[in-house]
């Protein structure tokens, strides 16, 4: 007899990558967090939020926020849905669309563990398609799985490829369900699936704070869709959803979109920089779009690279499935961190 839900019995918890204590001095690129600081402008924020902001409730919708969105990225403020991190509004998404077998919840692979954990608990069904040689967008097995949602991160981790605005079509256009397009790696792109939303009335991009904006502590992520679709997600999401402090740091982070780019034009920089030092030491690295890069070492020893680089302080990620079990996910970190990371892999050699 257990005390829970026979779901919860049989899955298994999503597994975060290591969050090493405050203070210990490790070089971490293994969670992709952004390598700079926040906008001086969001600390600003965080310096003025006064005591009666915290005593009363926050805005349940954060429209402060949705205004900021509206202004930086130009959709109607009705069209935004704010969540605690775009994992917050994942759930949301599976919590409202999916069910059982005949609401599936559909993704191609390797991609997002969260999909499966949060359809895992629901419980749904998934059906995980897997990505053909190249990345190519597996469409016609996708729309035959039918599914209530079917998840597409573009950018995807940890590939870091970006899937074509017309794949995107095709796949809006023939599913019936809802397609998710998780753009958490978008300021590190070249494009984005936004204008799909005034297209498709079943399309919704998922955006996030916690990497273009060096805010993953905060958590802050939001959703753009038309308001129908809005109006069901608006339903089963927690009342007080997003915090007074995140609302308010968020906005001003926003409302800075000059600081973001000039990172996330850093960040880029630094990625070709890794890319091209990592194959001159034999790593197979495909071209990412988003700030991490995903190697294969040459002996294909990902396994014990990782555990190597971990005893000398450096943290990267290594999957243990199938696919990835030969590859190292390598967050772009400074290029200070970047020489770190090289020189302690010419040493193990
Ligand atoms: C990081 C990440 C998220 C989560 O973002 P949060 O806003 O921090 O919850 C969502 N999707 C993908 C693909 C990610 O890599």
């Amino acid at each position: 007899m257990s005390y829970f839900r026979p779901a919860i019995d049989a899955m298994t918890g999503y597994v975060p990558g290591e969050q090493p204590k405050s203070g210990i001095k490790v070089i971490k690129l293994n969670t992709n967090e952004n390598p700079y600081p926040p906008s001086p402008k969001a600390i600003a924020a965080l310096q003025t939020i006064d005591s009666d902001s915290l005593r009363r409730y926050p805005d349940p919708f954060a429209h402060e926020f949705c205004q900021a969105v509206s202004e930086a990225i130009g959709v109607p403020k009705d069209w935004v849905i704010v969540g605690n991190g775009s994992d917050d509004v994942l759930n949301i998404l599976i919590r409202a669309c999916a069910e059982g077998r005949d609401r599936k919840v559909v993704y191609p692979m390797p991609t997002y563990v969260l999909y499966r954990t949060l359809a895992a608990m629901q419980p749904s069904e998934t059906v995980e398609v897997p990505y053909g040689e190249n990345f190519e967008l597996p469409i016609e097995q996708l729309v035959a799985a039918n599914g209530a949602v079917t998840f597409i991160a573009s950018p995807n981790s940890p590939s870091g490829h970006s899937v074509s605005l017309e794949d995107l079509r095709k796949l809006a256009q023939q599913v019936s369900g809802i397609v998710a397009i998780d753009e958490a790696y978008v300021d590190f792109a070249e494009y984005s699936a936004l204008p799909l939303v005034q297209e498709f009335d079943n399309v919704i991009v998922l955006r996030t704070l916690s990497k273009g904006y060096s805010l993953a502590g905060l958590r802050l992520g939001f959703g753009i869709a038309n308001p129908k679709l809005l109006s069901g997600l608006f339903k089963v999401k927690d009342s007080y959803n997003i915090d007074a402090v995140a609302i308010a740091v968020g906005t001003a982070a926003m409302r800075d979109q000059e600081y973001k780019n000039a990172n996330a034009n850093k960040v880029k920089t630094s990625r070709s920089r890794l890319i091209h030092d990592l194959k001159n030491i034999g790593y197979t690295v495909p071209r990412s779009y988003g700030n991490f890069v995903l190697a294969t070492p040459p002996k294909g020893n990902a396994e014990e690279i990782y555990l190597k680089l971990k005893e000398s302080g450096i943290l990267v990620r290594y999957f243990n499935q199938a696919g990835l079990a030969d590859k190292l996910r390598i967050t772009v970190g400074t290029d200070e961190q970047n020489q770190a990371l090289y020189d302690q892999l010419t040493l193990i050699g």
